[in-house]
């Protein structure tokens, strides 16, 4: 309904939720999988990309608002939710949960009703970015779907750097990895590493090309 972008982000067959500190005692959660653990589900981040103009830029701050104010309707926990009771405008309990296929592999959270937290152009985008995902991965969009929230990818302040990520205020000093705030995952962070390593060859003289080669 709002055009907006909406995204899947790390996806892990057999993963687990986990709660993520946001700092300012605030919890948010994350997903990851583990090598000897499996579970029997799948989890992954359900993303709407904010771009705020005038008179809020900071989204960061506007984060951290939703987040808290999750937090606060799950006593200090994260919110979970089946999808379906979100459809049908209710708050989960953990007696509902408990009468669903899918059992949650993160329990330190309240049932409740996200929809109290986030606003309705967020809710509708999760909704109908599910809805229209269910064509990928038919079942997706069913009832039994748990929602936990907040997920938040908060980008670092972009710090100024060339092209190299060399700093433009200190001398001698390149920076890699997502605190550059140019990334927000493993792969781009590793490359942010390589761009800098170009850089510093670059630097001693020595041709970074000859050694892509
Ligand atoms: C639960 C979770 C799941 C994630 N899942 C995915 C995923 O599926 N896919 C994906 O692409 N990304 C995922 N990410 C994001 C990904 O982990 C990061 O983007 C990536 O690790 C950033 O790499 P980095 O090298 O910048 O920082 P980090 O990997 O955080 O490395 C920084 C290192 O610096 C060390 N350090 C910190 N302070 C100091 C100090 N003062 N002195 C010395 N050492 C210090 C830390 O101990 C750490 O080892 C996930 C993140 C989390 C938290």
């Amino acid at each position: 309904s709002y055009d907006d972008f909406v995204r899947t982000f790390c996806t892990n067959p057999g993963g687990f939720v986990v709660r993520e500190y946001y700092g300012d005692s605030i919890f948010g959660v994350n997903g990851h999988a583990m090598k000897k653990y499996t579970s029997r589900n799948t989890d992954f981040a359900f993303l709407v990309t904010i771009k705020l103009t005038e008179p809020l830029e900071n989204t960061t701050i506007y984060g951290m608002r939703l987040a808290q104010l999750t937090n606060t309707l799950g006593g200090g926990k994260p919110l979970l939710q089946r999808l379906g009771d979100i459809i049908r405008h209710q708050r989960s309990t953990w007696e509902r949960i408990r009468r669903s296929y899918i059992s949650p592999t993160l329990k330190n959270v309240t049932p409740g009703d996200i929809s109290m937290a986030y606003p309705a152009r967020i809710m509708t985008d999760i909704r109908e970015g599910l809805e229209a995902l269910d064509k990928v991965i038919p079942g997706v969009y069913s009832d039994s779907t748990l929602i936990y929230a907040p997920e938040i990818k908060f980008y670092a302040i972009k710090i100024k750097t060339d092209k190299f990520l060399r700093s433009i205020n200190l001398k001698n000093l390149f920076l890699a990895g997502d605190g550059v705030g140019v990334s927000r995952g493993i792969v781009g962070a590793a490359a942010t590493g390589i761009i800098a390593s170009m850089g510093i060859l670059k630097d001693e003289g020595i041709d970074y090309k000859e050694l892509l080669k």
